[in-house]
């Protein structure tokens, strides 16, 4: 007969509590030198297990969501940028936005923070566990030259819509052709009308964005859908790290002279 305690460990691996196995000599040690209840005990041993594998499925799905950055909502410097409401980023972390299938739309010149939000907010849905997929335009524009050739766009099309939180960064950086800007179209309406939220930055005003597109009524239909059910916030601050090189009495990095 087998002493308890190999019994324990046994079946520890037979379910797969891997952490749990590695952590218990420690976590009994630590339990009866503290005098822990047993309660007190399999909670810390479980929790072990429970905290490790919370990180690394963030790490993984950290990983396939293509984000840039590793940048929190907890990092971003809201005195730094005034044009920020807190209170509306703390309203969005809740997370609200996507169980009700709304968009966020983050406008405003380079370097106020938009990516870092639309990250922010990205991380959170993932650490909710919820599937996040993050594509700049430009990487969208390739991805759907590729899908063209390959006569696969319904397949990249159900690719973006599998998504919980999408974040479409930097519209407005290129013109779209035809193609480009029909697939987006595509894309906003479908994600519109099965309620799944968008996060959408641009460096161009809603005016400006009839420009990007090769026919006028295209961006009109577009941001009927995006704005339909959407958060827009204008940021028309100044770039932060500009900003922090000029406190610094420090010369602009662009300076020309
Ligand atoms: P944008 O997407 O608007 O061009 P980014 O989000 O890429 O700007 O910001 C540029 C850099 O400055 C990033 O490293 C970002 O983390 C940082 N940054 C911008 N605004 C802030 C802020 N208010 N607090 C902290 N970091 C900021
Ligand atoms: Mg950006």
């Amino acid at each position: 007969m087998k002493l308890a305690y190999e019994r324990l460990c046994q079946h520890l691996t037979s379910l797969k509590l891997d952490t749990a196995l590695a952590n218990l000599e420690t976590t009994l040690t630590a339990a009866s030198q503290a005098q822990q209840s047993p309660v007190e005990t399999l909670e810390r041993l479980l929790a072990i297990e429970v905290e490790t594998r919370f990180e690394r499925r963030l790490r993984t799905n950290f990983r396939l969501s293509g984000l840039p950055m590793k940048k929190r909502l907890e990092d971003f410097d809201f005195e730094a940028q005034p044009q920020v409401p807190k209170a509306m980023i703390q309203e969005l972390a809740t997370l609200r936005f996507l169980a009700q299938g709304e968009n966020v739309i983050l406008i405003g010149p380079c370097g106020v923070g938009k990516t870092h939000l639309a990250v922010g907010l990205a991380i959170r849905a993932l650490e909710e566990g919820r599937r996040v997929a993050f594509t700049t335009l430009h990487q969208l524009v390739s991805k759907v030259h590729q899908a063209q050739q390959r006569s696969r766009l319904d397949g990249l099309l159900s690719n973006y819509l599998r998504a919980d939180l999408l974040v479409l960064d930097e519209i407005g950086f290129l013109p779209l052709q035809s193609a480009e800007a029909n697939f987006l179209f595509e894309l906003v309406n479908a994600r519109y009308q099965r309620q799944k939220a968008l996060i959408v930055t641009s460096n161009k005003t809603f005016s400006q964005w009839e420009e990007l597109f090769p026919e006028r009524l295209l961006a009109v239909a577009l941001l009927d859908r995006l704005l339909h059910h959407g958060h827009a916030l204008n940021i028309q601050g100044e770039s932060y790290r500009l900003k922090h090189r000029r406190e610094a009495g420090l010369a602009p990095i662009y300076s020309g002279s």
